[in-house]
Order: structure tokens, then C-alpha cells, then sequence
């Protein structure tokens, strides 16, 4: 395999120092074999002069849902949309342009925007027979027509459907609309990420770990690292097959397995997030789905045999009682979301060496919401200063497709919490680009020799920012990606990269 000699790169200072000047780099077979001021090419060496360019560890989003994120692309949109009324209308709208025997998929209401409930006789009254699944913004309800529960197979309801109603059917309308989709919105959607600097995904898509990944990289989707968690309904397979977190999936590794993951409890805009107290106006404190022995059998299950776990819990309750079943079947992962948290479950998390996974994205959609249902408890949301300073370890995601799969646009709502000229919501509990970036790099340092070749090539340095936070997102948000090597190889290229 021929080396790559970067010359005239900076490195962006990530968790450790870097040297102020510019440096040569060298890659070869999938390692950064040399950092220096200056490296004189080798013979049939490949040269880039990146003049002054930023480079740092490729990105990852640690949790997407990646097939749906894909289909997201090229679905119907109705985020933004105050009434089920309006949806109607832009459903209407769309079925002219539908290919017969096509479903129609859409994507992104949010029930709480909304005035009053859905009906599905609404929605067949504008659809007649044509199969319509309209998922909502975080991905927890389903609004379908009679078509579409009859082509599903499925009992018919009056409403939408939520939490594990909507999941037991979400399974087979994500198949459905891949193979009305084919390969191409994946493909896509990999490009996309690499696009942005991304090099790895912690995927969290219903999905068949041991089949979707494999065959998507074999077929040539392989611009990504992949760890494909895997859900309780595939676990004993995962077991008999002895297979642990971090076992290669394809020969060369691409795709690993990841955690056991476990959807301890709702959403906040379904008001199904599992809390200590009642929503506002309300007796409802949202939905456990496994109770406190459930989860730790589970847990302890997981570890037994070599699996990490990834715990989804929103509601304070629900982080509560998933650190307890941690603390119980001494299993080792993460708590997913942490988007409400206690003091003293914080305390708890770090003592045990849990890592908050959290999704920055959703504090920007998610301030609406709060202050209509969470009134009494915003001051504790996405409490991401609180968790660092008592030492838990943090990485980024989006959750895609409930925000986009673009790790800059996560950085910059944990930066600066706010989507508009309002001011930061809960601004104590904002990080610094510092530590933004090293929540987004899977762990890894300042590129050093010796270092696997993951990295993004960057058109100016993320951390330059001198003033407040506003004008640091913006700096992130701007920032350009003109190449991204992952394992050495180039899976995107711009500018002098691409010659
Ligand atoms: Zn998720």
C-alpha cells in the first residue's frame, strides 16, 4: 500500500496539546506512522501540500438510527406543522406526485406542537388506499391509515400509536420503505456523514446486527466504522454465536458489535419519559418499561457474557432506576439520552463509570416542550457542565433521524444552548468547543504517530472563537470538511484532496 505525506497541516488541539506550528503527517496501511515539522516525501509516495489546513480526529456520532436517518432524506416532511390539519394538506399535496404502489412515508410532527389528537379516519378520508405512515419528529408515535395498519397486518387503532405499540410495527415500516428506498439512500446518507468529517456511528437502528452492516459494507457502503447494537429480541442469537461487544462483524473489523440496547422508558414529547414527578397539569409521570429487577436480570445477562449496555433513559426516574440495575449486575456501558438528571444520580453515574451519551441536538427542539410539560425540573435538563465536572464520561450524537446526523451541529447547541436570538437555556450547564470536540472523537488525542488514520481535514481551526458562545456554534456550524480518511483511506475529498 502506497503512504499519504500531509504537509503544511495544524492540528487541532484535542484533549492533549499540539504543537503551535504547522507539521508533515504520514499514513501508511491504516496508522498515522509520523508526525514531524518537516518529512521529505519517499519514493511513490502520494504528496498533498493542505496549506495550512486544520486537521483532527474523524468525528463520530455515537448514536444514530441510521436506516431511518437514511429513509428521513427522502421522506415527506411535516416537521413544523401546529395542526393535524396541516399535515392533511401536505399529505394531499404529495400523493399526486406518489409512483402507484408506492406507501407514503413522512416524517417529523411532534404531537406536543399540536392543538388536538389525530385520527386515523382524518387520515383515510385523504388517502383512500394507499398506505400512509407518518412518524413523528422523535420517532416514538406513528400516525398510519387503515392501508397501511391492513397491508401491516396489524389491529387497527383510532389514534396514533405510541412507545411499544408503535415499535413492534416501526420494525416493518423501516423494511417496507427500505425496499421501496433500495441501497442508494444508505449509501447516500454514509457519504453524507463522511461529508462531515464523521468516520464512525454507534448504530442503534432495529435492525439484524450480524446481517444489515456486513451486507451493506460488502456491498460497498464501507466509509464508516460501525458498531451495530443489538437489541434484547436478537440477544440469546448474539450469545450463541459468542459474540461480545467489540467482536468484528466483517473480517477487517469495519463493522463490531456494539452494546445491548435497552428502552427503559419514553420520550418527552410523548410524555412517556419515565420521572419522579407528574407532568405538569397531569397524574401521569410517563412509562417504565422494565421494572428495576427486569432491568438488572438483563443487564446482568449482558455482562455475563461480554456485552456492554446501553441504557436509554430520559426521565429522571428512569436514569434512577437504570444506575441501580447498573449498580446491581455490575455491568459496564452507558446511559443514552441522560436528558434529566438528579444531582445525586450524577454522583452515582460517575462513581460507577457510566458514560452519559447524550444528544445536544435535542436541547435546541426540546426548550418548547420543557417548558410545557417539564416546567419544574428545566433548570436540571441536559445537564451537560454538571455530568463533566463530576467527572462522567461524555460523548456526543444526534440520534438521527430525530436531529440531523451532523456531529458540528451537535457541538454547537452543547456550546451555545440556544437555536435562535434567545438567550442560552440553562447557559451554566454549557461545555467549551474543547470539550465539545473531545466528546465527538470516540476518546482519541491530538493526531499523533502511532495513531490509527482517522481524520478530518478542517478549512479553519474549530476553537478559534475569542468571544461568547454564540459566536463559537457559529464558528463550529461553519466549519468545512475537505477530507475525511477513515483507516487511511480517503472517504471524502475536496480541494487538494480530490486531485
Ligand atoms: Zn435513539
Amino acid at each position: 500500500m502506497t503512504s499519504l505525506l500531509l504537509r503544511h497541516v495544524r492540528l487541532v488541539p484535542v484533549r492533549t496539546a499540539a504543537p503551535p506550528d504547522p507539521v508533515s503527517l504520514r499514513i501508511a496501511d491504516g496508522t498515522i506512522t509520523a508526525v514531524a515539522p518537516e518529512l521529505r516525501p519517499e519514493a511513490g509516495e502520494r504528496v498533498v501540500d493542505a496549506d495550512g489546513r486544520w486537521v483532527m480526529p474523524g468525528l463520530w456520532d455515537q448514536h444514530v438510527h441510521f436506516t431511518q436517518w437514511a429513509q428521513v432524506r427522502t421522506r415527506l416532511d411535516v416537521s413544523g406543522t401546529s395542526d393535524p390539519a396541516e399535515v392533511l394538506a401536505l399529505v394531499r399535496d404529495h400523493l399526486g406526485s406518489c409512483r402507484a404502489g408506492d406507501w407514503l412515508f413522512g416524517f417529523g410532527f411532534r404531537l406536543t406542537d399540536w392543538r388536538r389528537e389525530p385520527t386515523v379516519a382524518e387520515l383515510d378520508a385523504v388517502t383512500g388506499d394507499r398506505p400512509v405512515v407518518l412518524t413523528s419528529g422523535d420517532a416514538h408515535a406513528g400516525w398510519l391509515n387503515s392501508a397501511a395498519f391492513r397491508a401491516l397486518g396489524a389491529v387497527p387503532a383510532d389514534g396514533p400509536l405510541t412507545e411499544l405499540a408503535w415499535f413492534e410495527l416501526m420494525t416493518h415500516v423501516i423494511e417496507r420503505n427500505s425496499a421501496q428506498d433500495g441501497d442508494a439512500a444508505v449509501r447516500a446518507a454514509v457519504e453524507a456523514a463522511a461529508a462531515r468529517g464523521v468516520v464512525g456511528i454507534g448504530d442503534f437502528e432495529f435492525s439484524e446486527p450480524l446481517l444489515t452492516w456486513p451486507g451493506r459494507v460488502h456491498a460497498g457502503a464501507d466509509a464508516l466504522w460501525v458498531r451495530t447494537a443489538v437489541y434484547a429480541d436478537h440477544l440469546d442469537a448474539v450469545i450463541e454465536a459468542g459474540l461480545r461487544t467489540g467482536s468484528p462483524l466483517t473480517p477487517d473489523g469495519t463493522v463490531r458489535l456494539g452494546p445491548l440496547k435497552i428502552i427503559s422508558d419514553g420520550s418527552l414529547n410523548s410524555r412517556t419519559a419515565y420521572c419522579h414527578e407528574p407532568y405538569a397539569g397531569s397524574s401521569n409521570r410517563g412509562v417504565q418499561n422494565h421494572d428495576r429487577a427486569e432491568l438488572t436480570a438483563l443487564l446482568g445477562r449482558a455482562s455475563a457474557h461480554g456485552l456492554r449496555a446501553a441504557v436509554h433513559a430520559i426521565g429522571d426516574a428512569a436514569a434512577h432506576e437504570a444506575l441501580a440495575a447498573f449498580a446491581a449486575s455490575g455491568a459496564s456501558g452507558s446511559i443514552e439520552h441522560a436528558q434529566l438528571m438528579t444531582a445525586r444520580d450524577i454522583a452515582t453515574m460517575a462513581s460507577l463509570g457510566l458514560t452519559a451519551s447524550v444528544q445536544p441536538g435535542h436541547l435546541l427542539d426540546d426548550r418548547e416542550a420543557t417548558a410545557q410539560l417539564w416546567p419544574d425540573r428545566a433548570e436540571r435538563c441536559f445537564p451537560l457542565r454538571s455530568m463533566l465536572d463530576a467527572g462522567v464520561p461524555m460523548v456526543f450524537g444526534s440520534d438521527a433521524p430525530v436531529a440531523v446526523l451532523d456531529p458540528w451541529e451537535s457541538m454547537a447547541a452543547a456550546v451555545h444552548r440556544s437555536a435562535d436570538e434567545r438567550e442560552p437555556w440553562n447557559a451554566t450547564e454549557a461545555v467549551t468547543p474543547a470539550e465539545a470536540l473531545a466528546a465527538s472523537v470516540d476518546g482519541r488525542d491530538t493526531l499523533a504517530s502511532g495513531q490509527p488514520a482517522d481524520l478530518a481535514v478542517l478549512d479553519r481551526d474549530p476553537l478559534a472563537a475569542t468571544g461568547d458562545s454564540a459566536e463559537a456554534a457559529a464558528l463550529l456550524r461553519a466549519v468545512q470538511v475537505e477530507a475525511t480518511l477513515r483507516a487511511g483511506r480517503l472517504t471524502h475529498a475536496t480541494g487538494p484532496f480530490a486531485d
